[in-house]
């Protein structure tokens, strides 16, 4: 793509935008009277005017049908998380029989460990990137004091090499050869919310599976921002969140995916809960637990049905949009962020620590800064552009194809040079 700094590249880009007309689905944030430039929805998605006919949907249900809503109604709510199966299949790249909503995504990643890291003697390393999300150090140092060990030795960080921020492919490959036998499981992020590098899941998975190790991967960052292919990528196990990218609501229901050669092995040590017994026989409040098959088989309780309606109503747009067409305008979209980055002076100030490779990456650009990043960080919000700061001097930026237009990003990058030139 040749961009140009001239707003007219900006306006002609949206001229010929196949979703510019997606933006109008959703609400923007205003303050002081004026509209806010959104770039921020890697941390919080957009609210899709949608949402509130689904939500009222079942609370209309709820008034009308009370307790006979489980089995009456326009969305009979026995059933209501098999009704996201469809478009998470689709945006997960998995069979529908592997992906199912429910919970949060911290409890699930708990549930999935739970399955899935099964350490034995001295088969029992989990490797994971530095500076994963907090939740999920959390989760893995918990989960291994759960068993009797101690975290420091078995979790094995991998750092970029010096002077860079992200991990290469081929060190991750050969880390996870390097502790052959030894290696449990890796659980690393699809895409890693700070430095925005989107891994290489095929091959880390295949390297896993090479020394018999299970590979799971917490795509919070990642679903609903580029396409995914779990099952041909053979994955275990899945996690994510839907209110980032996916737009469904602060706390808003969580979804697992487990690779269908898991979804029928009763043998998988797992915690159970009468949403996850067979349906055939749940409701027959009897003893001995006989699980769903596939990932329905990890549910403990009956699904969020208000969350999963907005959940629902925010899928639907991405339907209609297609994962493959946003990821074709988010590609272009972040590269012409990253060209109007770079067409500031900002090399004095920051340098963006996200990999320049589109491929390698999402609609998200991290700007680590050298110098006066809180500065900068505080007069893009008072200039009406919402990014977000992460300690301890990282501004990211993402601009999602959705909802935010060539226009959006030339704005943000104009606010940027002003800033930039009064410091
Ligand atoms: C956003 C995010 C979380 C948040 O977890 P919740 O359980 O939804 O609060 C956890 N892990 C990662 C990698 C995230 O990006």
């Amino acid at each position: 793509m040749h961009y140009t700094s001239e707003k007219n590249f900006a306006e002609e880009a949206d001229r010929k935008d196949l979703l510019k007309n997606f933006k109008d689905l959703f609400y923007f944030p205003v303050r002081n009277g004026k509209q806010q430039y959104y770039f921020t929805g890697n941390s919080l998605g957009l609210q899709p005017k949608s949402v509130r006919s689904f939500v009222e949907l079942e609370l209309k249900a709820w008034e009308e049908y009370a307790v006979e809503a489980h089995f009456e109604g326009k969305n009979p709510w026995f059933h209501y998380h098999k009704f996201t199966k469809k478009h998470l299949a689709e945006l997960t790249g998995a069979k529908e029989l592997e992906v199912v909503s429910m919970n949060n995504l911290t409890t699930n990643l708990h549930l999935m460990l739970t399955s899935f890291y099964q350490p034995k003697g001295r088969k029992n390393k989990i490797i994971i990137e530095a500076g994963a999300f907090p939740s999920d150090q959390y989760a893995l140092e918990t989960q291994i004091k759960l068993r009797g060990l101690i975290p420091d030795e078995i979790l094995i960080e991998l750092q970029p090499e010096p002077g860079e921020h992200c991990l290469r492919t081929d060190n991750i490959l050969s880390a996870i050869r390097e502790l052959n036998e030894e290696l449990a499981l890796v659980m690393m992020s699809g895409v890693q919310y700070y430095s925005g590098q989107f891994f290489e899941i095929d091959k880390i998975t295949q390297a896993a599976h090479e020394v018999n190790a299970y590979a799971g991967f917490d795509l919070a960052h990642a679903i609903g921002n580029l396409p995914l292919s779990l099952h041909k990528d053979d994955v275990d196990f899945a996690v994510w969140c839907s209110y980032k990218y996916l737009n469904s609501g602060p706390g808003g229901v969580s979804g697992i995916y487990v690779n269908e050669k898991h979804g029928s092995n009763n043998t998988i040590p797992r915690l159970g809960g009468w949403w996850g017994q067979n349906e055939e026989i749940r409701f027959k409040m009897q003893k001995g637990f006989h699980p769903m098959k596939g990932a329905d088989g990890w549910q403990l309780s009956n699904v969020n049905v208000i969350s999963t309606a907005a959940h629902r109503a925010s899928l639907e747009i991405f339907s209609k949009a297609g994962i493959n067409t946003i990821r074709e305008k988010s590609k272009i979209l972040t590269g012409y962020l990253e060209y109007l980055l770079n067409d500031t002076m900002s090399g004095n100030y920051f340098e963006i620590i996200t990999p320049s490779n589109p491929e390698e990456r999402g609609a998200q650009l991290s700007l680590l800064f050298k110098k006066n990043g809180k500065e900068v960080f505080e007069a893009l919000t008072k200039d009406n552009m919402l990014v977000d700061w992460r300690e301890p001097n990282v501004v990211r930026i993402s601009p999602v194809p959705l909802y935010n237009s060539f226009t959006d990003v030339f704005a943000l990058g104009n606010s940027l040079r002003n800033i930039l030139g009064q410091l």
